[in-house]
C-alpha cells in the first residue's frame, strides 16, 4: 500500500521538497507498514511558506468576498466530486473505517469552504448614527495565518482553519499532524485547481518544533491550533509572547447525562457515537456517561450488546465500524489507561482487550471498552483518554449530576438524554461546556460555533463567530461638521 505525495510541502502554489528535513513516515495504522516518506520542514522551507503567504495576501484582501468565496466553493465542489478517493486517503492516513471517511471527512472540509464561501460577503461591520456624523467599522483581515492541526480529523481540519481564514482574505501556512500529512496535501492542490492564487494556502510537514518555529514566526498575525491541552498551553504562550490572535480547540472529559425518562435506544446511540466513533478520537466524546439509576439496568443491557456487535477490522472494508488508533503511542497510552482503571478498582464491563485480526497483526486495535463501578476520582473519569474507552457512572437527582458533571477541568461539550424539555434546557444553561447537545451527541455542522469553556480552549470555529476570528475591527469616525476644538 503506497500513498506517497509527489513531495512533502507545498508552497506557494507548488509541491516542494527538502530532504536535508527529518524524515517523517507516514505509518497506515491498520498495519504498521510505511505507506510514505516525507521530510519535516527545515527553515529554509518554513521561511519560504511565510514569505509567499505574505506577498500573496494583499492583493487577496482586496477582492470582493464574492470573488473570494466563489474559489472557495469551486474548492467545495472538486472537495465533493473526489470524496471518494479522499476518503480512501483519510483511511490509509488515519486508520478510521471507510465507512466514516466516506461521510464525514471530506465532506465536512467542503461544508467549511461552501459555508464560508457563501457567508463572508454579508459578513460586514457597523454603522453607527451620532445624527450628522456617524462612525463605521471596517471587518479586515489579519495577514498571515498559521493553522496547527491534529491527527484525528486532519482534512477537516485543514478545512475548517482555511476555510474561514481565506474567506476573510487572510493567507495561510497550515502544519498538519505529524501523523496524518496526507489530506491536507490533496486540499492545497485542489484549492490551486479551484483557482486559489499561489501562496495563499502552504502547507508544511514536521513536528511539534516547526508548530512552533510557525507559532512564534514575527510575520504570522493569529495561530489557530487543534490539540491537547498541553499543546495548547505552549502554543498560546508563543502566541502571546508575540501578541498574536489564537483560538485554541482542545482536549476534553465530556459529561453526557441519561435521564430516567431518556429514550434508552437513543441514548445508547447517542453514548456510542460519543464514545466509539473514530475509534474514541474525538476531542468533544462524552466519555463520562452518567446513567440514572431507574434506567441504569436497561441502559447498559443495551449499551452491553450493541458495544459487542460493533465490527472491529479492516478499515477499506465498508462492512467495518472501527478501525484502530492513530499509532503505537496512543495505544499504548489507552492500554495503560484501560490497566489504570482496573487497578483503580473500576469494573471492566466490556472489551479492553486487543483483537487479534488476521492480515492486521500490527495494527493498532483495540476492543471498544466500558467500564461501570466508576468513581468521579478516579483517573479514567478525569484525564482524556483519546481511545474508546467509555466510563459510565450513576446517579440520583438532577442537581447532584450537574454538579458531578461540571467537577472537570475540561469544559469542551456535553450531552443530555431526557423527553423533559424544560429540564434539557435548564440543565444545558447550568453545564460548563462550549457544546451541549441535546437529545443526540457529536454533531459538528459548520453553522454552529464550535469550542471549548474552561481548559479546553480559547474562541471558536465555524458559524459567523469564526469569520470574526480571522478578522479584526477597524473603527472610523467621520465628521460631517466642524471641528469643536478649545484651542
Ligand atoms: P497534540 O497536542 O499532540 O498536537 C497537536 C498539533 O500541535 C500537532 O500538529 C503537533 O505536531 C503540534 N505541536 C506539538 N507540539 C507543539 C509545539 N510545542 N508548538 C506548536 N505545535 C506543536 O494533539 P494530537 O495531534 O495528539 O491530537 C489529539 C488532541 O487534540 C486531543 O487532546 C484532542 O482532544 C484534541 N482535539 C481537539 C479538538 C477540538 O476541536 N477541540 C478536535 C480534535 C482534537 P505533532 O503532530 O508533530 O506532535
Amino acid at each position: 500500500m503506497k500513498a506517497q505525495p509527489r513531495a512533502s510541502h507545498y508552497v506557494n502554489g507548488r509541491y516542494v521538497e527538502d530532504e536535508r528535513g527529518d524524515p517523517l513516515p507516514v505509518i497506515y495504522p491498520a498495519t504498521g507498514e510505511t505507506i510514505a516518506k516525507l521530510h519535516a520542514a527545515t527553515d529554509n522551507v518554513i521561511e519560504l511558506a511565510i514569505e509567499a503567504a505574505r506577498a500573496a495576501q494583499p492583493a487577496w484582501a482586496r477582492l470582493k468576498p464574492v470573488e473570494r468565496g466563489r474559489i472557495l466553493r469551486r474548492a467545495a465542489d472538486i472537495l465533493r466530486a473526489r470524496n471518494d478517493a479522499l476518503a480512501r486517503l483519510e483511511t490509509l492516513d488515519t486508520g478510521k473505517a471507510i465507512q466514516e471517511t466516506l461521510v464525514a471527512d471530506p465532506a465536512s472540509a467542503a461544508d467549511a469552504l461552501e459555508f464560508f464561501g457563501g457567508a463572508v460577503a454579508a459578513f460586514n461591520g457597523d454603522y453607527v448614527d451620532f445624527g450628522g456624523s456617524f462612525a463605521y467599522t471596517r471587518r479586515e483581515p489579519l495577514g498571515v495565518c498559521v493553522g496547527i492541526g491534529a491527527w484525528n480529523y486532519p482534512i477537516q481540519g485543514a478545512g475548517w482553519k482555511s476555510a474561514p481564514a481565506l474567506a476573510m482574505g487572510n493567507a495561510m501556512v497550515f502544519k498538519p499532524s505529524e501523523n496524518t500529512p496526507l489530506s491536507a496535501l490533496a486540499l492545497a492542490e485542489i484549492y490551486t485547481e479551484a483557482g486559489l492564487p499561489d501562496g495563499l494556502f502552504n502547507v508544511v510537514q514536521g513536528y511539534g518544533a516547526v508548530g512552533a518555529a510557525l507559532a512564534s514566526h514575527p510575520v504570522v498575525a493569529k495561530v489557530s491550533l487543534t490539540g491537547s491541552v498541553p499543546t495548547g498551553k505552549k502554543v498560546l504562550a508563543l502566541a502571546g509572547s508575540h501578541m498574536k490572535h489564537a483560538t485554541m480547540e482542545l482536549g476534553g472529559k465530556s459529561p453526557l447525562i441519561v435521564f430516567d425518562d431518556a429514550d434508552v435506544e437513543n441514548a445508547v446511540g447517542g453514548a456510542m457515537l460519543g464514545n466509539f466513533y473514530s475509534t474514541g478520537q474525538v476531542c468533544s466524546n462524552g466519555t463520562r456517561v452518567f446513567v440514572q439509576d431507574r434506567i441504569y439496568d436497561r441502559f447498559l443491557d443495551r449499551l452491553t450488546s450493541r458495544t459487542k456487535a460493533i465490527r472491529i477490522g479492516d478499515p477499506l472494508d465498508p462492512e467495518t465500524q472501527m478501525g484502530p488508533l492513530i499509532n503505537k503511542a496512543q495505544h499504548d497510552k489507552v492500554s495503560g489507561y484501560i490497566a489504570i482503571g482496573k487497578q483503580e478498582g473500576a469494573t471492566l464491563h466490556c472489551g479492553g482487550g486487543i483483537p487479534r485480526l488476521q492480515g492486521f497483526e500490527n495494527g493498532y486495535f483495540i476492543e471498544p471498552t466500558i467500564f461501570t463501578g466508576v468513581e468521579d476520582g478516579m483517573r479514567i473519569a478525569r484525564e482524556e483518554i483519546f481511545g474508546p474507552v467509555m466510563t459510565v457512572l450513576r446517579f440520583s437527582a438532577e442537581d447532584e449530576v450537574i454538579e458531578r458533571a461540571n467537577d472537570s477541568e475540561f469544559g469542551l461539550s456535553a450531552g443530555v438524554f431526557t423527553r423533559d424539555l424544560p429540564r434539557a434546557h435548564r440543565v444545558v444553561a447550568e453545564l460548563q461546556a462550549g457544546t451541549c447537545w441535546i437529545n443526540h451527541y457529536n454533531l459538528a455542522p459548520v453553522e454552529i460555533p464550535f469550542g471549548g469553556a474552561k481548559q479546553s480552549g480559547i474562541g471558536r470555529e465555524n458559524s459567523l463567530v469564526a469569520l470574526g476570528h480571522y478578522s479584526q475591527l477597524k473603527s472610523v469616525y467621520v465628521e460631517t461638521g466642524d471641528v469643536a476644538s478649545p484651542y
